[in-house]
């Protein structure tokens, strides 16, 4: 029998269950989903109790999977979510996740306050409808009978641990994706709660996310399937987590992400602070920083240019590969096509829930296949501004480690490696986040165990060509301007809604 360690995710859709030997040998998987509701347009809500089931099932399948009980589990989860409870934890109203945008006015008027730098200084957390912050300002205004019972405001991850534990306790990761909490004094900060109107104790105490306990109960062990010996570590959030569970901590290295949205995220020593870009940061432990921005337009952006103009409704990997096939006899920077891929609004680095996307330039040698390749340039350059945000505001990057259905992609791969000029590596993340949980539990539980796992054999490396590279340093100034230029425009549109 091999001692093994359980990696929680607790997603948006799904909680999934990862178990790992110590040997570094992964054991298996399972994974439960649950809704989420969207009673009105903008909100994006999930019953915490289905997710605490969904949590059990994945308990119960695992170890009967393995056939016997983890010494430890630990945790990963999405964050900004907010849950109003009683003193007990029983929901008073249904859990508000990340994707609700419901505060957007009152994020926009605090950004453009006076306090708004202040803010973003101290918490860390770009100031946006997902935080809790601008949650909690929204239900103080629009849901007094809501706010003013609650005893406390707790995330999806709280909202487990008290079930486990009884206790309401929050690790320094979740805490500083609140915009409540001073990623400094690593303590909730009495300016922010001051804005939310909510003192400190209504809300959790503030753990590191090593911390953890060996004291759950019989009942609960016995509900989980696993003995009351085993540890429960803490954890942190699914991106501070997935940076660990990618080995991507060392200096000068990035993580970059393109799936249906797309970021970029680097470990750091103290923050990269960029009001205007807004660059995140949350911490992984009390030392360790994870910074970095999110876009909207990732795949999402290219798919919708497939399957509107190429008649692609639904596209398998063969349809990918002959689609961008037609590309590869284009030149880089598509003989001056550009593309700002701003369909959804964009978050890191414009912020600008009005933008919109445009092709520019356009000329009459240009073909089906210049828009394609100009759409993929798009997306890389907009996910190079971000990378160059955090850049410029910390060291220099060598590596970017890369996931996310582009890995998929040997020619939107290349584009990027030329845009950024920097060497890629593919990573296979699946479920980097569990993983980065288990390496928590392990550093603090077994961290013999932990040494010897942080090497990765077989890297596929993305060299970028030197030339193109060039070419795109040229374009991107353009690139960016573009987006200035044509903002006043983007958001008069945007207000006569037609
Ligand atoms: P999510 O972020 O929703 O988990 P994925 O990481 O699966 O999404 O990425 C989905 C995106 O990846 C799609 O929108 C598409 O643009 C891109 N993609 C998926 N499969 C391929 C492929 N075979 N080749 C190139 N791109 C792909």
């Amino acid at each position: 029998m091999q001692s093994y360690i359980l990696g929680i995710d607790i997603g948006t859709g799904s909680t999934k269950a990862v178990a790992i030997a110590l040997t570094g040998k992964a054991l298996g998987v399972v994974q439960n989903h649950y809704p989420i509701n969207s009673p009105e347009p903008g909100y994006s809500e999930q019953d915490p109790l289905l997710i605490w089931q969904a949590f059990v099932k994945c308990m119960r399948d695992i170890t009967t999977k393995i056939g016997y009980a983890p010494i430890a589990v630990s945790f990963s989860s999405a964050m900004h979510s907010i849950i109003p409870v009683d003193e007990i934890g029983t929901p008073l109203s249904p859990m508000i996740t990340w994707a609700d945008s419901r505060s957007e006015h009152i994020a926009q008027e605090l950004r453009a306050s006076a306090q708004g730098p202040e803010i973003y200084r101290i918490t860390g957390t770009p100031i946006h409808a997902m935080s809790p912050l601008c949650k909690l300002i929204w239900l103080r205004t629009n849901k007094p009978e809501v706010f003013i019972p609650t005893r406390k405001f707790i995330s999806i991850k709280e909202f487990i641990w008290l079930k486990l534990f009884g206790s309401f306790e929050v690790d320094y990761s979740i805490a500083s994706a609140t915009g409540l909490f001073d990623i400094l004094k690593l303590d909730w900060s009495s300016e922010a709660c001051a804005l939310a109107g909510v003192s400190a104790n209504k809300l959790s105490t503030p753990r590191n996310t090593t911390y953890h306990r060996d004291d759950l109960n019989p009942n609960t062990a016995a509900l989980l399937n696993i003995t009351s010996k085993t540890s429960f570590v803490i954890g942190a959030s699914d991106g501070c987590c997935a940076n660990l569970g990618s080995h991507t901590t060392g200096p000068g290295i990035a993580a970059l992400t393109i799936g249906t949205s797309g970021a970029v995220r680097i470990t750091s020593p103290s923050p990269v602070y960029n009001f205007e870009g807004m660059t995140f940061n949350y911490l992984l432990n009390q030392d360790t920083f994870v910074c970095g921005g999110a876009v909207n337009n990732g795949g999402i952006a290219i798919n919708w240019l497939l399957q509107n103009f190429l008649q692609k409704e639904k596209l398998s990997p063969a349809d990918y590969d002959e689609l961008f096939a037609t590309i590869d006899i284009i030149p880089a920077a598509s003989n001056g096509l550009i593309f700002l891929p701003y369909l959804y609004g964009e978050r890191a680095p414009l912020w600008d829930t009005q933008t919109s996307g445009a092709f520019f330039n356009i000329k009459p040698t240009h073909t089906r296949a210049h828009f394609l390749r100009a759409a993929l340039e798009g997306v890389c350059f907009a996910l190079y501004d971000v990378l160059k945000t955090v850049e410029d505001a910390s060291v220099n990057i060598t590596q970017v480690n890369i996931s996310g259905g582009f890995v998929s992609s040997a020619t939107w791969t290349q584009v990027l490696a030329d845009i950024t000029g920097k060497k890629l590596v593919v990573l296979q993340p699946e479920d980097a986040s569990a993983v980065g949980a288990i390496y928590l539990a392990m550093q603090v539980l077994h961290p013999e165990s932990y040494d010897q796992l942080t090497h990765i054999d077989n890297q596929i490396v993305i060299e970028p060509n030197a030339q193109n590279h060039e070419w795109y340093s040229k374009l991107f100034p353009t690139f960016k301007k573009l987006y200035r230029d044509l903002m006043d425009s983007m958001h008069r549109l945007h207000e006569l809604d037609i």
